[in-house]
């Protein structure tokens, strides 16, 4: 169409021309002649040639670096969404040279800011799509937090940061980078009072400010206070630290912790029926089956470490007549602090497992022969010495304990383990109970 416009215009300006030198006041029989017009015409379509390839020449080229260009974005996407490629282009591969103030330039710098937009959404969108894929891989709170706080470092450009998670109602440290004292943040009170208001808060640091408990290698210039709600509760919080008074893509934070959120209830969901199984719910003991699991774990550590492990078997004496006498509920009442006693003098890292009905097993990780001996009188004695009040009553129990530690009794299975601390039990109870036997081959067998 530019081509037969220009020829035609060219065409048109030769014709009208002559007229134009009469007007000027060149004679009539010159300026009208049939060879002063095909001069004139050829003159025309000569210029309107020669615009064409000017045109063609200027427009053109630029015109097909826009569609290069574009052409390039296209196939960029296709690969990108069949590959994990983290960059659409190369800085200078998909833009235009932006060097003139013409409509050419401004095209190519509308198209340069469209491209350099587009990049930032899909690199967001990259991020978020690894973000979650580390999310829903995980479901340990330490490993679920730390995951996801490398990828919003990396994402916010910061260096600096930690993740608190409510349990039991306090907010713990589960995951740091870069943070000394990180545990002491969670009381600073310009991040109480950001985390209160539960959203997105960045606290300004003046230049000679060190904000208590962030000792890092760098001052910051800015803390970010992240909550992470779900259904309005705090979950926990995401604290970063950046060196920079305006940190990037804060803006899409959100993304990440109302991923990081949900992915923090499933995990705290998850371990709480974890739990749930696990225990007995009566006395809150593990119940036998989880207990099983736990005992055969720590005989395998122990056969790796030539540690120690000892076991121990109880069984509450006579407990059919405290049935008889008080009843059930009385019963179970007992059954309930008993379990309490011997977790007092349990450690931290020891098993209690409700065996059977009044029945308890101990695992007892590093106890030698003597170790498991003084644990278990221990418990006896306690037992012993208390009472459980029921009503106008208090009741009294005892128990009879047989014990048993590997490797000083050599065992080939660990449910032979198991067997030897019920055979020293019987022996208890066939001394007259309310006593600890430990395992004896000679004694046991000639029973
Ligand atoms: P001993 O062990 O000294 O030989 O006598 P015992 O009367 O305790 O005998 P055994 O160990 O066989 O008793 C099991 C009794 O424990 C039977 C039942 O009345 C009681 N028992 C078992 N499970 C429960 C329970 O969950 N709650 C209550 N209240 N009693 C239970
Ligand atoms: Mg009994
Ligand atoms: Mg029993």
């Amino acid at each position: 169409i530019l081509a037969v416009s220009m020829i035609g215009f060219g065409i048109f300006v030769g014709l009208t021309f002559p007229f134009f030198m009469v007007w000027m006041g060149v004679s009539k029989n010159i300026a009208l002649s049939l060879l002063m017009f095909l001069l004139c015409v050829l003159a025309g379509v000569i210029v309107g040639a020669i615009n064409i390839f000017l045109a063609r020449m200027i427009v053109k080229k630029r015109l097909k670096r826009v569609s290069d260009s574009m052409i390039k974005v296209e196939n960029r996407l296709h690969e990108m969404s069949q590959s994990d490629m983290e960059q659409l282009c190369d800085a200078q591969d998909c833009y235009l040279a932006d060097d003139s103030t013409d409509e050419f330039g401004r095209s190519a710098h509308a198209f340069n800011q469209l491209l350099s937009a587009f990049e930032q959404s899909l690199s967001t969108q990259n991020a978020v799509r690894k973000y979650n894929r580390t999310l829903s891989s995980e479901l340990a709170l330490d490993s679920l937090t730390e995951g996801a706080l490398s990828k919003i470092l990396a994402f916010t450009k910061t260096n600096f940061g930690a993740v608190f998670v409510m349990e039991s109602g306090k907010l713990t440290l589960t995951a740091c980078e870069g943070i000394k004292d990180a545990e002491s943040l969670i009381d600073n009170n310009h991040i109480l009072r950001a985390l209160k208001s539960k959203i997105t808060k960045v606290i300004e640091l003046p230049e000679d400010i060190v904000i208590d408990g962030l000792l890092t290698q760098v001052k910051p210039r800015s803390i970010i206070v992240e909550p992470l709600l779900y259904k309005d509760a705090v979950l926990g919080v995401v604290i970063l630290a950046s060196t920079t008074h305006q940190p990037s893509n804060i803006n899409h934070l959100d993304m990440f912790s109302n991923n990081l959120a949900l992915a923090l209830n499933n995990s705290l969901k998850h371990s709480q029926l974890q739990t749930l199984v696990a225990l007995d719910p009566l006395t809150g003991a593990y119940n036998r089956r989880f207990g099983f699991v736990r005992l055969s774990e720590e005989y395998s550590a122990s056969v790796r470490s030539s540690a120690p492990l000892g076991l121990l078997m109880l069984d509450l004496d006579h407990f059919k007549l405290v049935n008889d006498t008080y009843g059930h509920i009385a019963g179970d009442k007992i059954l309930v602090s008993i379990t309490n006693k011997i977790k007092v003098i349990l450690r931290e890292h020891d098993i209690l497992v409700r065996y059977g009905g009044e029945e308890f097993m101990a695992v007892l990780p590093g106890a030698s022969t003597h170790d498991i001996m003084v644990v278990a009188d221990r418990i006896r004695s306690l037992i012993e010495r208390s009472s459980v009040p029921y009503g106008d009553n208090e009741m009294r129990v005892t128990v009879s304990v047989g014990v048993v530690s590997f490797p000083e009794t050599p065992i080939n299975k660990i449910e032979e383990l198991i067997k030897y601390a019920d055979e020293a039990l019987y022996l208890a109870k066939a001394n007259g109970r309310n006593q600890v036997a430990l395992y004896d081959e000679n004694v046991i067998h000639e029973a």
